[in-house]
């Protein structure tokens, strides 16, 4: 494979809301309101363009170059358009929410059996503001499930149909998707193409290293959890630290 001609880091954050209790499940996939703030800050003082992941697309398939940074938000939390809408406002940024489509109005209900608390998820007409006001709905399934457990018609469905409600109610393409639990394989990342998305997102840890061939349905990403400082989100942004191989 021939060497990136550069690296693009694409941000992962779940909600953005003050952390539950010490000891609560999944506690770090909460990034505080303030730090989030100060970290969008960050990547305007470093120069950084923070985009969704449709109008990142030119710069993964190296068509154009820039230092830009993809902003996703898993599983469509309220509190992404509560905390983080009007930063991202502010600065000129975009960012892509994966919502799960047959969840609107519900709670990661997904996430209950491991004790996880459970807080709203942005409601249709709440995904609908988040597009009009210039951000990106893209899809994470219907049910949020685990599409390697799923049969073949199951997990088609699940890519198809979250697909086509999305489109309905936001009334504009959906072409981004993000398999739940991370969990992917060859074959799912073909029927997410099939189906009509440009490219897909993982929890695979790496910056995206742009090259030719370079596949765009097993994009990885840089998890930012709640207790990612700032010196961290530089090493995370500008080096190597993320692309180390792991076990
Ligand atoms: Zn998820």
């Amino acid at each position: 494979m021939s060497s990136p001609i550069s690296f693009i880091p694409i941000l992962t954050y779940h909600q953005i809301a003050p952390a539950p209790p010490k000891g609560s499940a999944f506690r770090s996939l909460c990034v505080s309101p303030e730090r989030f703030k100060s970290q969008m800050h960050w990547l305007k003082r470093l120069g950084f363009q923070a985009l969704c992941m449709r109008e990142l697309m030119p710069y993964v398939r190296g068509e154009r170059v820039g230092r830009v940074v993809g902003i996703t938000f898993d599983d469509g939390y309220q509190n992404n358009l509560t905390h983080a809408l009007p930063v991202l406002k502010a600065l000129g940024f975009t960012a892509t929410v994966y919502a799960v489509s047959a969840m609107a109005s519900g709670s990661n209900i997904w996430d209950a059996h491991l004790g996880v608390a459970q807080v709203p998820l942005m409601s249709e007409q709440e995904l609908r503001l988040w597009h009009e006001q210039g951000q990106e709905v893209g899809s994470h399934t219907e049910h949020h499930v685990h599409l390697t457990q799923c049969s073949a018609l199951e997990a088609q469905e699940e890519i198809r149909r979250s697909k086509s409600s999305l489109e309905g109610l936001i009334q504009a393409p959906v072409e981004q998707f993000c398999y739940p639990y991370g969990e992917f394989n060859a074959e799912l990342a073909s029927w997410v193409q099939e189906a009509g998305y440009k490219a897909a997102t993982t929890t695979q840890r790496s910056r995206v290293g742009v090259r030719e061939g370079l596949d765009l349905f097993t994009l990885p990403r840089v998890p930012i959890v709640r207790s990612t400082m700032w010196p961290q989100l530089l090493l995370k942004l500008l080096t190597a630290y993320e692309d180390r191989p792991r076990p």
